[in-house]
């Protein structure tokens, strides 16, 4: 029976709330892997694959997070030459990718199980050799290990520990909205702060006609990209109709102030989605001191506009470890994509870099917030992700 043994770290340190994660876990894998059967004990997972072709669960287990490492293993009696035969496929598998150094580790838990665990590694070990004479053995430094774990159920037998991406099951950390634009920096806060356990969705505000179709295609591409690490979830990204708010604060306020109000108007927007369907904080991309939206200052006067949580995951990356996650995620590639952003198009040509909150709520008196918001909220339209592919639109409704 074939058989992965999934690892995880941190869930581990959970004290009191560790049985919650752990179901979360093994929810998230079922949920990506239909059909399969979990079933969590003495700090691991159990996954039974049945048919699942084995490349399919190791790019699942990549992606899922909660998973520090896992091995992909075969559960077989307590008969020594099942257990063998059992071995050697797995060697199989090693010597296949070209690895030439090896050891057998035997555990034995099971006592009535009459051979002793370094008799067992041994005799292992030697037909090994003896079936793969390119082979050696190296007890400090192999390149597999060939597991042995002689339980009550069965004899466990797995090879080397593939790394999965760490953190903590999407989902225990309740749901964030995430305001996705088109570039390199916001999807990669998406992704850590799914690696922190939050159900991500995404928001993305759009000035058509000045921002055009391949623009939102790549938003949509990125949030399909999201939507293969949040455990076979429903991803929703919400895509805001921001033409007007944005050209009636281009035409109000004093052109230096402009990029500040227009971020403060659309984390209005955010907050009132957010507020009507139950996200209990934003995230963004921001990073300090990256652009001139981005001091101190002006983070400040623009989280000033909502009062919900916002995470902003990169404070702390240089855009070069930033770029680094993204060619790894995948998402680089479609963030570097030309497209016409909502923000570009309307760029001022020299922001304030230290607005005062002060001056920034005198430029606000007289423009009609909440007509703006709803006017925009209006023109949402929703696209429901799963496992990156679109599998419905629709105009935003707050559900009954
Ligand atoms: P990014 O690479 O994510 O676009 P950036 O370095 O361009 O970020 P800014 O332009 O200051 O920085 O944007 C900061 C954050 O504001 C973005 O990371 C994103 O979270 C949010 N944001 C900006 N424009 C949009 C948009 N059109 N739709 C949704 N969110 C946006
Ligand atoms: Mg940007």
């Amino acid at each position: 029976m074939k058989l992965v043994i999934v690892r995880y770290g941190e869930i581990g340190l959970k004290g009191r709330n560790k049985k919650y994660f752990e179901l979360a876990l093994e929810r998230n894998i079922r949920n990506q892997l239909p059909g399969v059967k979990t079933r969590t004990t003495g700090g691991r997972v159990y996954v039974e694959t049945g048919e699942y072709p084995l490349e399919d669960v190791k790019k699942t287990l990549e992606r899922t997070f909660g998973i520090q490492n896992f091995s992909m293993g075969t559960m077989v009696g307590f008969d020594v030459e099942e257990i063998l035969s059992a071995a050697l496929e797995v060697s199989e598998v090693e010597v296949s990718k070209g690895r030439k150094s090896f050891k057998v580790e035997t555990k034995r838990a099971n006592k009535k199980f009459p051979v002793r665990s370094l008799e067992l590694s041994a005799f292992l070990g030697e037909k090994i050799l003896e079936k793969f004479p390119e082979l050696h053995v190296d007890v400090h430094n192999p390149e597999f290990v060939v597991g042995v774990e002689v339980r009550n159920r069965g004899t466990l037998l797995f090879s080397s520990k593939l790394a999965g991406p760490g953190g903590i099951p999407v989902g225990v950390s309740g749901k964030g909205l995430l305001l996705l634009s088109g570039g390199i920096d916001s999807p990669v806060a998406g992704w850590y702060s799914l690696k922190r356990g939050l159900d991500v969705h995404g928001i993305h505000f759009a000035s058509p006609p000045y921002t055009g179709e391949k623009a939102l295609e790549k938003v949509i591409d990125l949030a399909r990209l999201l939507s293969m690490y949040n455990g076979g979830r429903e991803f929703k990204l919400y895509n805001v109709g921001f033409t007007k708010a944005q050209l009636t604060v281009h035409r109000r306020v004093p052109e230096k102030f402009s990029l500040i109000i227009q971020r403060r108007t659309m984390m209005r927007i955010a907050t009132e989605i957010a507020d009507k369907l139950g996200y209990k904080v934003l995230i963004t991309g921001e990073n300090v001191g990256q652009v001139a939206s981005q001091t101190i200052e002006n983070m400040y006067a623009i989280t000033e506009a909502t009062n919900k949580l916002v995470l902003r995951p990169l404070t702390g990356f240089d855009k070069i470890e930033t770029i680094d996650v993204a060619r790894r995620i995948g998402s680089f590639e479609i963030s570097t994509r030309p497209y016409e952003d909502c923000c570009t198009v309307f760029v001022p040509k020299e922001p304030a870099t230290k607005a005062r909150i002060k001056d920034i709520l005198r430029t606000e008196s007289g423009i009609d917030f909440d007509t703006l918001v709803n006017e925009a909220v209006q023109l949402t339209k929703v696209y429901t992700i799963k496992h990156g592919q679109v599998i419905g639109v629709e105009a935003f409704k707050v559900a009954e």
